[in-house]
């Protein structure tokens, strides 16, 4: 474990110090040694053909590690001491969709989504939980706790009841999607709700986890990081190794942009690929502390802002690994953008109607991939990957609403009437006749 800001390096971080250096309080990230030259350690530096064969071979095996599209790259992420420790529900092998209808709206030819929704519990967040809550299991801990915006008490509350252990999700009251903290409650987790925002819910469990004997598993921890790595491995596979020329991802608490900016790096310093992808960060306008860090300070210091988005998995003020972000944003040549609350529910409509569907958190992909295009920071011509990092269902209240008209304000909507005109979809109430019906189909079919 090395530490970010000063370079510290130790093993195992306790779990007093909260996952932060003791030193100067920054964030630690899992380093290699090994995979440096000449190094005798004992962590082999993988050889990438040999790897790119051997990942591919385990998708036919029916060993419970090979089936999880985390474990089976697990070359890339040595966080277990013993493999009988993972706890997986095969995370990951998620599908990359080519995006045919939007890819001529935006002009963007070679357009993809990646869809880390498509995971067994609907979004991203089981990829580094399979990772980090297989350590909690490994270290024998009974507890494990987060603060949650609300997907990822969904995925510790599952991986928890997989390994037999008991899980504190603390929420922002009236703030999280109804799928989402429907399934904390289903998996068993202890669920508290509490009277504040996700900063306030991080801030009191912060306390919490020094007092209480329960491993903290927001993604300051870095293993969470480990396992969030791997849909990049993913999507190089899937272009046989030849990166695309730009990766696009929503911004929240910020470990997400930063874990996969992590594997593109960690791939080229391997040899696993040649090339980085940019990787550009999107952030919903009233939840922007990144957007506004970038533009006020290129990235040196962020000021926290009072976050408020009908994105609830965005809806962070205080993000946790900005300085990381800020990191893969500049090393990989990629953007940081802002977009508004009509720009991201018609950006859902759209990938909606493709027949794929996200939660609005993952909408700011396509919403921001427009505005980089408007700007001439995206060509027609480069292959470019959305990364959808949640499923549709996840907020269903969200989609109803905008298809009923009822969830934009008109001082929202703007210049963008005509466009979300077309995209609405609302439930028509008729009598029970056929008459009716086929008058609907007809009128449907005229449009
Ligand atoms: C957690 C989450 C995000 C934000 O990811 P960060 O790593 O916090 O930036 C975006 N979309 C969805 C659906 C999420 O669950
Ligand atoms: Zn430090």
């Amino acid at each position: 474990m090395r530490c970010t800001g000063c370079a510290r390096v130790i093993e195992q971080p306790e779990l007093k110090e909260n996952f932060r250096c003791v030193e100067c309080g920054d964030l630690y990230e899992v380093v290699y040694p090994s995979w440096s030259a000449g190094s005798q350690a004992e962590i082999r530096k993988p050889n990438a053909s040999a790897m790119r064969w051997l990942w591919k071979e385990r998708c036919g095996s029916n060993a419970e590690a090979d089936q999880s599209g985390v474990w089976r790259f697990r070359e890339m992420l040595h966080v277990l001491r013993d493999e009988s420790n993972i706890v997986t529900l095969r995370e990951g092998n998620t599908p990359l969709y080519q995006l045919r209808k939007v890819a001529e709206s935006t002009g963007i030819e070679q357009l993809f989504a990646k869809h880390q929704g498509m995971n067994p519990t609907g979004s991203f967040k089981d990829a580094g939980m399979t990772t980090a809550l297989s350590v909690a299991h490994e270290l024998g801990f009974d507890w494990v706790a987060c603060a949650s915006t609300g997907n990822t008490s969904a995925a510790m509350a599952a991986y928890a009841a997989r390994a037999g252990m008991r899980s504190l999700v603390l929420i922002p009251e009236g703030k999280i999607a109804w799928g989402k903290l429907s399934q904390a409650m289903d998996y068993g987790a202890l669920t508290l709700q509490l009277r504040t925002d996700f900063d306030g819910c991080v801030r009191v469990l912060t306390e919490v986890v020094k007092r209480a004997p329960v491993y903290l598993l927001n993604s300051v921890n870095p293993y969470r990081l480990e396992g969030q790595k791997t849909p990049a491995l993913e999507i190089a596979e899937a272009f046989d190794w030849e990166v695309p020329d730009h990766l696009i991802v929503p911004g929240g608490n910020l470990a997400n942009s930063s874990a996969l900016g992590k594997a593109f790096l960690e791939m080229k310093h391997l040899g696993l690929t040649t090339q980085l992808p940019k990787i550009s960060v999107i952030q919903a306008e009233k939840a922007n502390p990144l957007f506004r860090s970038m533009q006020e300070s290129c990235g040196k210091t962020l000021e926290p802002v009072e976050a408020t988005t009908r994105a609830t998995a965005i809806r962070i003020g205080n993000p946790a690994s900005w300085k990381k972000a800020v990191r893969v944003i500049q090393q990989t040549g990629g953007y940081c953008e802002q977009v508004g609350e009509a720009e991201i529910a018609l950006a859902k409509a759209e990938i909606g109607a493709e027949g794929i569907g996200c939660e609005p958190a993952s909408a700011v992909t396509l919403a921001g991939l427009k505005k980089l295009v408007q700007q001439g920071k995206v060509q027609s011509g480069e292959r470019v990957v959305l990364l959808l990092t949640g499923h549709t269902l996840k907020d269903s209240d969200y989609t109803i609403a905008y298809h009923r008209g009822d969830l934009l304000k008109p001082e929202e909507i703007g210049e963008l009437r005509p466009e979300i005109e077309v995209t609405r979809r609302n439930a028509v109430e008729l009598d029970a006749s056929v008459d009716l019906v086929l008058r609907e189909l007809e009128r449907a079919a005229g449009q």
